[in-house]
């Protein structure tokens, strides 16, 4: 297979861990027969340096032209005294998620059982580590409803967000969470707030009617949004699938992630309605935490997140998911055998972003 794809790295760390990810990605399609064109970008900071706008137009054709994306991330503190709307994040991620419907946001939980110290979790409330996946729906809810601030009579300021979800929307990012938990062990979670949102009535219905209706394999849990960040604190071993709307999914999916150790070996698919040249699901794939400015520049940062990205970007965007594992199972094995960067070294000797992807690529 020829691969085709747009790799907007982004800023601080993100060209930094794209730079040790991409040989990685390399190495496996070239094991597998496959072969890689691939294109780079400027995206966020680095395009509002380089072009006056965070998403610019070459960036986004480029990505049009492409079967999927692979992401660095964007933002920092250069570019924090911007005007909200310009900002790297607000102004490159959002409008792709729009442009593109990437609707569905996988995010995979996974804490290596030999990996457990990197967790705050007591080791002997998760003995054998965390395997959860958070399905978080990425383009309706809080942040893309009417919005709105009004200045009152008598100097008072209103300030309006709306939640709007349609069942259509409901219907096809719980297609999503059953075709991932039918892969996993068959359980899905529900988070919402149905005591108080309408929204989460509809919610709670459409979900269950679409199980009932096209998934009766799958076993539905309900679950209140304070209740899980509780929970998810608590027994992290009880989720399988968890899936919620956009702002609950927001909140949870970084909880998640700081139970399962290091931000840097989180990773993400944004998947899409629409298809790509190869008729499988465009997406964007991305690493689960930011740009890192507190370790930019010194070559440190875990490329893990980044790898396990473009892993999924072969498993979903291509339909790869052999080569896929391959690269899972690669990383696993060179965290085992005791290669890390610092961040999940804990005080053993740790080495740095090329030196781990080399370990990778050595696993292969
Ligand atoms: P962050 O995720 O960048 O960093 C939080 C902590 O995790 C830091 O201590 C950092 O060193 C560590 N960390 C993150 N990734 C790491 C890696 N690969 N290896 C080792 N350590 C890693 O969060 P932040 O500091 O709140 O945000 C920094 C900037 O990133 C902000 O401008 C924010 O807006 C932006 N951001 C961008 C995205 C995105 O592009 N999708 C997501 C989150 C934050």
């Amino acid at each position: 297979m020829h691969l085709k794809i747009a790799v907007l790295p982004g800023d601080y760390i993100g060209p930094e861990v794209m730079a040790a990810a991409l040989p990685v990605l390399e190495a496996v399609l070239k094991k597998s027969g496959h072969t890689l064109e691939h294109s780079t970008h400027d995206v966020g900071g680095a395009g509002i340096d380089n072009h006056g706008k965070a998403l610019p137009d070459s960036t986004l054709e480029a990505c049009r032209a492409a079967d999927a994306i692979l992401f660095g991330s964007v933002g920092g503190p250069k570019w924090e005294k911007l005007p909200p709307a310009e900002q790297p994040e607000r102004a490159s991620l959002l409008p792709l998620r729009k442009h593109f419907t990437l609707y569905a946001n996988v995010r995979p939980g996974l804490l290596l059982k030999n990996l457990i110290d990197t967790s705050p979790i007591r080791p002997d409330r998760i003995p054998n580590g965390v395997d959860m996946v958070c399905i978080r729906e990425l383009t309706g809810g809080l942040y893309f409803g009417p919005k709105s601030t009004t200045d009152l009579a008598g100097g008072d300021i209103e300030a309006i967000d709306t939640m709007v979800y349609r069942k259509s929307e409901i219907e096809r990012i719980t297609d999503v969470a059953i075709a991932t938990a039918r892969a996993r062990r068959k359980h899905i979670t529900l988070v919402d707030k149905a005591n108080v949102l309408q929204t989460s009535v509809l919610w709670r219905k459409v979900v269950a009617e679409r199980i009932k209706a096209t998934a009766p394999d799958i076993n539905l849990t309900v679950m209140y949004i304070d209740n899980a960040a509780m929970q998810l604190v608590l027994k992290p071993a009880q989720f399988d699938v968890l899936l919620t709307e956009n702002m609950f999914g927001d909140i949870l999916s970084d909880e998640m992630a700081v139970i399962c150790g290091s931000l840097g070996m989180l990773s993400s698919a944004s998947l899409g309605a629409g298809k790509n040249s190869l008729g499988l699901p465009f997406g964007l794939y991305e690493p689960a935490g930011g740009t890192a400015p507190d370790i930019a520049g010194k070559g440190i940062a875990n490329p893990c997140a980044q790898v396990l990205s473009a892993a999924l970007m072969l498993r979903f965007s291509f339909g790869l998911d052999a080569v896929a594992t391959r690269i899972e199972a690669a990383v696993k094995k060179a965290v085992t055998s005791g290669t890390r960067t610092g961040d999940i070294a804990f005080g053993k000797p740790s080495v740095g972003t090329k030196a781990m992807a080399d370990a990778i690529i050595a696993n292969l």
